[in-house]
């Protein structure tokens, strides 16, 4: 494909889904709606494709990717799975839920996609033009946000497209994510310990329903997983947090009954606020104001998720 008309922009249909799939199979980079953010796929069993998601988002080596499968089958392809496993899977997915469990030997991933851990996270999505592109394209899909590293994740085809445009073969336009926030990570440890990675759409309340408290009394705080840097999510201009007004300078984003210039949710809704958050603080980037204001979020439920991805935004 020549380098001036990348992106092809492809529609959610039988067609766009087939194209897809087409250059998935041969090697390619597209980005694919789900129900968490835009994801940059790429096949997740080939060196030269996963090496190309690393260049196209600028991303350090050291940071591994989600592997997304079609289903429990598919995910016992490449991981271990125990009891625990089996029943994560059962309640959440597909869904926005990843999990990080032993890797199988010899499973067929590139190195790079685990960045030499022992380890593997898996998604099951349950996006339908996300899982009809991974039945197609017939193979593990490897997908961080389609995004440059470290910036605002895309919850439209636009933000893919201003933030990728030329890097990357095609993007598939599904309209906005539905959850708005990267899925929740879980890491299975052995003698039935668990930990949170990193919040998201699935509270760790949820988590707790299926597998107990965790013993190890750790939660999103112990950072382990490599991709969990201080910064990240930043929309290239400062962010003050717990803002109740704002300064003539700042692009205001409201909640609840702080108005602001947009708002995350006016009715105090936390679903609705993690499914705009990333859309406003796109907005908030492109404003002519020279900095993001955010007024306070309560930490309850997907609060915590969004609370995180602010922390990192501010940082
Ligand atoms: P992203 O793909 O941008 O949503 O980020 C993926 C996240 O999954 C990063 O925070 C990674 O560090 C994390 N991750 C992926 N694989 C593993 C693994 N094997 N162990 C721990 N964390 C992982
Ligand atoms: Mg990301």
């Amino acid at each position: 494909m020549d380098h001036a008309s990348r992106p092809a922009v492809l529609t959610a249909d039988a067609a766009g889904i087939a194209e897809a799939a087409r250059l998935l199979r041969e090697g390619g980079l597209v980005a694919v709606p789900t129900e968490t953010v835009y994801g940059l796929a790429a096949r997740a069993d080939r060196d030269e494709s996963v090496a190309a998601i690393y260049g196209a988002k600028g991303r350090p080596s050291f940071n591994p990717l989600i592997v997304h499968i079609a289903d429990v089958a598919a995910a016992r392809e490449l991981a271990l799975f125990d009891e625990r496993a089996l029943q994560m899977a059962d309640a959440f997915w597909p869904g926005a839920l990843t999990m990080v469990l032993p890797l199988r030997s010899g499973a067929p991933v590139a190195a790079a996609v685990t960045a030499g851990l022992p380890t593997i996270a898996l998604r099951c999505p349950a996006h339908p033009v996300m899982r009809a592109i991974i039945a197609e394209a017939g193979l593990p899909l490897a997908a961080p946000s389609a995004n440059r590293s470290g910036g605002v994740s895309p919850t439209g085809a636009a933000h893919v497209i201003s933030s990728l445009g030329g890097r990357i073969d095609a993007v598939v336009d599904g309209g906005s994510c539905e959850a708005g926030l990267e899925s929740t990570i879980i890491a299975l440890r052995e003698g039935g310990r668990w930990q949170v990675l990193r919040p998201g759409p699935i509270p760790e309340s949820a988590i707790c329903a299926v597998l107990g408290t965790p013993s190890d009394a750790v939660t999103s705080q112990a950072i382990e997983a490599p991709g969990q840097l201080v910064s990240h999510y930043a929309p290239g201009k400062p962010v003050r947090l717990n803002a109740a007004t704002a300064q003539a300078n700042e692009f205001h984003i409201g909640f609840a009954e702080v108005p602001g210039d947009v708002t995350l949710s006016a009715s105090g809704d936390l679903i609705e606020a993690a499914a705009r958050l990333y859309a406003l603080l796109h907005q908030g980037a492109e404003s002519p104001k020279s900095r993001i204001a955010v007024a306070p979020v309560p930490s309850e439920g997907v609060g915590e998720a969004i609370n995180d991805r602010l922390k990192r935004a501010a940082a």
